[in-house]
This record gives C-alpha cells, structure tokens and sequence, in this order.
C-alpha cells in the first residue's frame, strides 16, 4: 500500500526507519461477539523490532536527529520493567549506537522476576549499560541525572544522545503516532470499514496524543478513548491536551483540540501503575483465549479492560465498531509471571463454581 500523504507536517522532522510499517489490522472476531461489537486491533505489537510495540514508531522520530548529528551513544531512563528502555536500545543497536539507560524503581514490587526478568533480561542482552535510579515519580530529576551522565560522556570525548521523555521537551514520539493514524485512515478506506471509536492506552500521552493529534489534523475526527494507565483521569487529560496541541503544532498545522476532545478513562487504574487488578487479569486471559492475542498487564492488558468495561457500562455502544491500539508490551509478562498464574487459577476457580 502506498500510504498517502495526509500529513505533510511531518516530512520536516528527521527520521530513521526502525519498524515494518504499515502493521497489520486483525479483526477479533469472537472476542468482539462475546462483548456485543466489531473489534478490530491495530498490531504495532507486530512491527518486528526485538518483539515489537509502540516504542518503535516514537523512537524513528526521537533518533533521526541523532542519527543525523552523528551520536555515538544513546542515552534513556524509564521503569524497571520498560518497554521504551528495551525498544531504545534496540534501536541504538540497529544505528550502531552504545547504550547508558537509567532505571528508575517506579513499582514497589519486591518480586526478584519483576527485577530480572522480562525487559530487564532483553536490555542486558541487547548489550546495554544499566544504570539504577531510587526515585520513579520525579521526571525533572530523573532526567537531571541522565543529563549529568550526558556531561561526564562528553568530558570523555563521546557523543551523547539524550532521549527526553519529560514534559518540558517537545513530544517528538508523538510524529509516530500522527503517522499511525495517518496509516490507520489509510488502511481502513482501503477495508472499507470505519470504526465508531478507537481505544487507546495513555500513559506519558505520546502515543494518545500523537493519534489524537495526526488524526484530526488529517481531518478524521473520530472519538479517540485513552485507558489511563499511569496518572489519574484529570490530571491525565490535561497532559494529553497539552501534549496534543504541541504535536498539532510540530505537524504544522493550527487545527483546534478543544478539551473535550481529549477523552480518558482511569476506572480500571486502581490500585496504580504497573499493578494488577482483577480487570486486567481477565481481559489478558479472555484476549488470550478467544484470539490468541497476547496483551500485557501494564498497558495492552489494562487498555483491554478499559474497552471491556466501557462495553459493559454502555459507554461503549452494543454494536458498536472498535478499534483496539495494541501497543506490544507482552515481555512484560514474563515479569509477572507470579501474579499471573495466581490470577489464573483465582479466576480459573470462580468460572467453576
Ligand atoms: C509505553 C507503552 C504504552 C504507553 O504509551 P505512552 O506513549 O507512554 O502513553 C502503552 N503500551 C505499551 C506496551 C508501552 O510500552
């Protein structure tokens, strides 16, 4: 398919091609008739870099500047357990870049496969130097130190590459997602299908907003629903409408996000990131066994939740079509292994009763 050029914005900002894109769009067929709509799941999990997800689109765009000043060393911090971390270093090794990543101790979980498994595992294997940070709520600090450690990598001669994910620098991730929308659009003409609404995860409100922000500056206004899976609805919906109307700027273009076009659900956040619920389990289980789709309990498996919830309270309408963004995050489980299986035979116990 040649994808069409609804966004021109993006053509100004670099970009290094990372993933397999255009992903396929499945149909869920029989999870959709168990849930009384059309559902359809948008694969980024399936973009094939070092098992795949949402990172990948962000990092073409977050990395094209430093493939085009010639860094040598890729620098990041996220979560124990983070996919963006694993995806950057990736990354950094299909550009030939060294990798420093801070890991900040964002879940307290004690779990030794939550500290060893999982993503931990990839990104020693991936060849990447680890470094640990006691905080996970502190993104200015966090960041400070990356920095810091930027500092003493130039004072050896090196070329640092600071990937900044924090609020005060600009969402260039954010270029992935108006382009996945932009695919999306493209693919669904070509199905001949339109969905109603799409659900998507919101957690640091790239992705969100960067769908958000590319679909309505390509003129598609469809209802885009964000699962929190981070911060709390209110408090989310004011970093997605920010985060949103920069992007719409980066893109170019002076199209209006008004705030009630930035929609986020935090009813199955409870009790916090990175921390199971009984919703999460069982969409992971039911996407599991009626589609064989394997969601994650951080993001994909709590978004999947959302959507099943907001069927089941009728804020999504029998009937109607959806399109579920699956954003990878599957090594993840790996790291859960514990709590899943405990979730498994808890809810294994109660279908039998
Ligand atoms: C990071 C991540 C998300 C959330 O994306 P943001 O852009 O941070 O909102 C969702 N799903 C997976 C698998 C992720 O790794």
């Amino acid at each position: 398919m040649i994808p069409s050029n609804r966004l021109p914005g993006l053509a100004h900002h670099p970009r290094v091609h990372l993933g397999h894109h255009p992903t396929p769009i499945d149909e869920l067929a029989r999870l959709g008739e168990e849930l009384g709509i059309t559902l359809w799941a948008k694969r980024d999990d399936c973009n094939g870099l070092a098992f795949g997800g949402n990172k990948v689109r962000q990092l073409e765009y977050y990395l094209g500047p430093a493939a085009e000043a010639g860094a040598d060393t890729m620098l990041i911090t996220g979560a124990l357990q983070s996919n963006f971390v694993r995806l950057a270093v990736a990354s950094a090794n299909k550009l030939g870049m060294q990798s420093e990543v801070q890991l900040e101790e964002r879940v307290p979980d004690t779990d030794p496969l939550y500290r060893s498994s999982g993503n931990i595992l990839l990104d020693q294997l991936l060849g990447a130097t680890i470094h640990y940070f006691p905080e996970g709520e502190n993104e200015a600090a966090a960041d400070a130190s990356l920095d810091a450690h930027a500092d003493r990598l130039r004072q050896e001669g090196r070329k640092p590459h600071v990937i900044h994910l924090g609020i005060d620098h600009p969402p260039i991730g954010a270029m992935g997602y108006a382009a996945a929308a932009a695919e999306c659009l493209d693919q669904l003409e070509a199905m001949g299908q339109m969905p109603d609404v799409v659900v998507i995860p919101s957690g640091s409100a790239i992705t969100h907003c960067g769908f958000l922000a590319g679909a309505r500056v390509a003129g598609w206004d469809i209802p885009i629903l964000g699962v929190c899976v981070r911060r709390g609805a209110d408090v989310q919906h004011g970093r997605v409408a920010r985060r949103a109307r920069e992007a719409v700027q980066m893109l170019g273009s002076d199209v209006e996000i008004p705030d009630d076009d930035v929609i986020v659900t935090d009813d199955v956040l409870a009790p916090g990131y990175g921390r199971m619920n009984d919703a999460v389990a069982e969409a992971i289980r039911l996407a599991a066994q009626r589609e064989a789709l394997m969601l994650d309990p951080v993001y994909t498996g709590r978004t999947m939740a959302g959507l099943i919830h907001m069927v089941r309270s009728g804020e999504i309408k029998p009937g109607a079509k959806v399109l579920f963004i699956h954003t990878g995050g599957g090594p993840a489980l790996f790291a859960y292994q514990d709590k899943m299986a405990a979730s498994l035979a808890e809810l294994s116990s109660v279908s039998k009763q």
